[in-house]
């Protein structure tokens, strides 16, 4: 892919390791080479198709687009941010559901990036009553509603 900076390129190998996915790991679940995505975190952007690239960026949580505009805009390097958030499907094995007094509850569990590692949901980022910042448990602390009901 042409027009990548190295600067974005590093953002993907920090997205990356924030996510706690190894190259190979990704390289597999993208279908390419890992040589490909070590050569292309290293800046070496053309090494992979705008396809593939686009892929990672989703599994990652990145917006290209965004990016390079906030690079030509500020002419800075641009900063990527990886942000938690719960799978909102109570049907997710990411949320394990329990009962107390006949009330069901379902555990969140906090993860990275914006799509849900196992079902491919977009993640809740806030608490959907108040807005509040997440908390681990099944209820938001700031207003006491459950995430998922
Ligand atoms: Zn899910
Ligand atoms: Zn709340």
């Amino acid at each position: 892919m042409q027009n990548v900076s190295k600067t974005i390129c590093q953002a993907f190998k920090d997205a990356r390791r924030a996510l706690g996915l190894s190259q190979s790991v990704l390289a597999d679940e993208i279908g390419c080479h890992q040589e490909a995505i070590s050569m292309f975190e290293r800046g070496n952007a053309t090494k992979l198709s705008e396809e593939y690239v686009s892929r990672i960026a989703k599994r990652l949580g990145i917006d290209i687009k965004k990016l390079q505009d906030e690079e030509e805009n500020s002419g800075k390097p641009a900063e990527v941010s990886v942000s938690v958030g719960y799978c909102p499907d109570c049907e997710c094995p990411s949320n394990s559901p329990y009962t107390v007094g006949g009330r069901s509850f379902y555990r969140i569990t906090l993860q990275k990036g914006i799509y849900c590692a196992h079902c491919g949901e977009v993640l809740e980022k806030r608490c959907p009553s108040c807005g509040a910042a997440l908390n681990e448990g099944a209820c938001c602390t700031m207003c006491g509603s459950r995430y998922i009901t």
